[in-house]
């Protein structure tokens, strides 16, 4: 979540639904962007509140994304992760006692998790075998729960080129938003700056606009999702992250530029499958767009989806915008003490919690560490 103004952290997941795929070929891929492999979706029910899910993964898999939601009301997350030799790769112990956020998949959220791996490029790498994922549900009391659904689908990345890598995207507005030439106009150069900071991360993001009929100008939160964010991820591809634009998320007095509905976010149709950004907070105080806005929105753009594909904030401000003491798990973004530190030391990192550029003299907030690209061209999404 990008904000205006200094907002507690509010982490959230993506939402897999099932469907079915036939298996892929196996072949390496290795030249331009191919497309990912939606594999093995399947239903499992939990034992005395976990189940286990098994995964084949061909040889030259780079990564994968598990994507899995239990029923509404319930807490879905992962528990471990192990390798095929056994060794457990991660573990949602490890994690939630820690002040550093790895994937929202290893905490206890809500009914979706989706786990990315790897998520560092310091983790464990992917290799060919089995792997298992035990995933566990509890209820809105902490109970594990006996006998409950749970629901996943596996998606497997097999490009090997890891210097440079493809993102795409569906960018929706509102019809409001659409029908305005200028507002429309915004849009599409906000996604080509938006377009321009990822290339310097070596990821090639290519777009496609359209209008979502359906789509209020006050968008829902993604975070919270909504049946139309399902049905319109449902009509991407699977490798298309979805960005809804309208005129604001939940209302611009809420501050928020922009917000994400995972970290990481489902490539499965999920009911928080999107990123919204609202462009009203972005216009100024004149409700127009100039160059200066422009930037900020695009910036917002690259903000949301940088969450999506697995970015935390490198630093978790309260809400006097003083460190809270969580960060991100990222050994290469610079921890800071005060606010005047934080701002010092990442204020022009694109993963800020907020906007620190508003006009023209100020330094762009567009700046990524090596580790924040590796997450980038490592999220399954990232061919
Ligand atoms: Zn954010």
């Amino acid at each position: 979540m990008r904000l205006t103004l200094v907002l507690p952290l509010l982490l959230t997941l993506g939402l897999g639904c099932g469907f079915l795929r036939g298996e892929g070929d196996e072949l390496p891929l290795d030249e331009g962007c191919q497309p990912i492999l939606g594999l093995q979706s399947r239903s499992v029910r939990t034992t005395l509140g976990t189940a286990t899910v098994q995964a084949d993964v061909p040889p030259f898999a780079r990564s994968l994304m598990l994507s899995a939601r239990s029923e509404p009301g319930t807490y879905l997350f992962v528990e471990r992760v192990l390798a095929p030799d056994g060794s457990v790769v991660a573990s949602s112990s490890d994690w939630q006692s820690q002040t550093e956020f790895l994937s929202s998949a290893l905490l206890v959220l809500g009914e979706e998790a989706n786990l990315n791996w790897p998520v560092r490029d310091i983790d464990p790498a992917l290799t060919g075998g089995e792997w298992t994922f035990e995933l566990t549900v509890l209820s809105s009391s902490g109970q594990y729960l006996d006998d409950e659904p749970i629901r996943t689908t596996l998606f497997i990345n097999r490009d090997v080129d890891e210097g440079e890598g493809c993102l795409s995207a569906q960018v929706l507005m509102s019809p409001a938003t659409a029908a305005d030439p200028a507002l429309d106009e915004a849009v599409r150069q906000a996604v080509a700056r938006w377009q321009e900071v990822y290339a310097q991360a070596g990821v090639q993001v290519s777009a496609r606009f359209g209008t979502a009929e359906a789509l209020p100008e006050t968008l829902d939160h993604p975070y919270l999702g909504s049946d139309l964010y399902e049905t319109i991820k449902s009509e991407a591809q699977d490798e298309e992250l979805v960005m809804v634009i309208g005129e604001s998320v939940a209302g611009a007095s809420t501050g928020i530029l922009g917000e994400a509905g995972g970290i990481p976010g489902s490539l499965a149709p999920a009911r928080r499958a999107v990123v919204g950004v609202g462009w009203l907070l972005h216009a100024g105080a004149d409700g127009s767009f100039d160059d200066t806005d422009i930037d900020g929105l695009g910036e917002t753009m690259a903000h949301e989806i940088g969450h999506y594909v697995g970015l935390f904030h490198p630093i978790e401000l309260d809400s006097s915008g003083r460190p809270s003491g969580y960060t991100d798990a990222l050994t290469d973004t610079p921890d800071c003490d005060s606010s005047t530190d934080c701002l010092n030391a990442l204020g022009t990192n694109l993963m800020y919690p907020y906007r620190t550029c508003y006009d023209a003299n100020c330094t762009r907030q567009d700046l990524l560490t090596a580790q924040q690209e590796a997450v980038i061209r490592g999220y399954t999404g990232s061919r």
